[in-house]
C-alpha cells in the first residue's frame, strides 16, 4: 500500500536529500515545494515586484493567475526540474538572491493557497514524498508518515555554503548563515501556516548523522 510521506523542517536541514533518496528507493514521486515558492519569488523579482527596498504584494497577488508552475522530470538528472511559464528555472531559483526574498513571498496567504492546492492535487494518488514547511500540518495533515528535520544553524549554513561554492556562486559563509537565520525567523513567525512541528511528526536532529544513517532511520519508519 503506497503512502504519503511529509518531510518538514528548517532551511538546509537536508530535507530534499532525504526525500529524494526515499522517493527513488520506494519508487515514489518526489515534490520539492520550496522550488514552487522560489519560482514565485523569481517571478516577483523579474517583474520588479520585489527588490531589496520594496515589496509590492498587491501586484504579485493580482498576477498569480498568470503564473504556471510545473515539474518536468529530467531522466539525465534523475529528478524533476522546475518550470515557470514553460521556462526551466531550476538554476535561477537556487541563487542567494532568490533565497533572500523567498520567505517574504511565502508569507502571503494567496500565494500559499495557490501552491497548497496544486500540491494536494499532485499528491492525491499517494506514493509521494513531499518536502517543505507545512506539509504535515496543512498540505497533508493525514500523511501516514511525518518527519520533522532539525540541525544546528551553523551545520546547516556550512552545508548550504559548500553547495553554493561548488556551483560556483560567489558568497561568504556569513552571508549564508545570515540568510538561513533570517528564513528560520520569518518561517516560524509568519501568520499564515508558520513552520511548526505537527503533533504526530517524528523529529530527527541530523547534526551528527550521516546521510546514510539518517536514511536508514527514516526507512525503518516507513510502514507500507
Ligand atoms: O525548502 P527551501 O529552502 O527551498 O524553501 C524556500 C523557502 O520557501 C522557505 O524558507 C520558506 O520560506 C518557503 N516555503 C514555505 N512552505 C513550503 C516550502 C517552502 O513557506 N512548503
Amino acid at each position: 500500500k503506497k503512502i504519503t510521506i511529509a518531510i518538514d523542517g528548517f532551511s538546509s536541514t537536508g530535507k530534499s536529500t532525504l526525500a529524494k533518496q526515499l522517493a527513488s528507493y520506494l519508487g515514489y514521486v518526489y515534490v520539492d515545494t520550496g522550488a514552487m515558492y522560489r519560482a514565485i519569488a523569481l517571478f516577483a523579482m523579474q517583474n520588479g515586484y520585489i527588490t531589496a527596498e520594496s515589496f509590492d504584494k498587491e501586484s504579485l497577488i493580482n498576477s498569480l493567475t498568470a503564473i504556471r508552475l510545473q515539474f518536468r522530470y529530467n531522466p539525465e538528472l534523475g529528478f524533476a526540474e522546475m518550470y515557470l511559464n514553460d521556462v526551466n528555472v531550476e538554476k535561477e531559483i537556487r541563487t542567494i538572491e532568490v533565497s533572500s526574498f523567498v520567505s517574504k513571498v511565502a508569507t502571503i496567504a494567496e500565494v500559499r493557497a495557490k501552491l497548497v492546492e496544486q500540491q494536494q492535487e499532485m499528491g492525491k494518488d499517494k506514493g509521494i514524498v513531499m518536502d517543505g514547511r507545512d506539509i504535515g500540518t496543512v498540505v497533508f495533515p493525514d500523511a501516514e508518515l511525518k518527519i520533522f528535520m532539525t540541525s544546528s544553524a551553523s551545520t546547516r549554513a556550512q552545508r548550504r555554503y559548500d553547495e553554493l561554492i561548488q556551483k560556483g556562486d560567489d558568497v561568504t559563509y556569513e552571508e549564508v548563515l545570515k540568510n538561513v537565520e533570517e528564513r528560520d525567523y520569518i518561517d516560524t513567525h509568519r501568520d499564515n501556516s508558520p513552520l511548526v512541528l505537527a503533533e504526530d511528526a517524528i523529529e530527527i536532529d541530523n547534526s551528527h548523522l550521516t546521510r546514510d544513517e539518517q536514511f536508514d532511520i527514516v526507512l525503518g519508519l516507513v510502514d507500507e
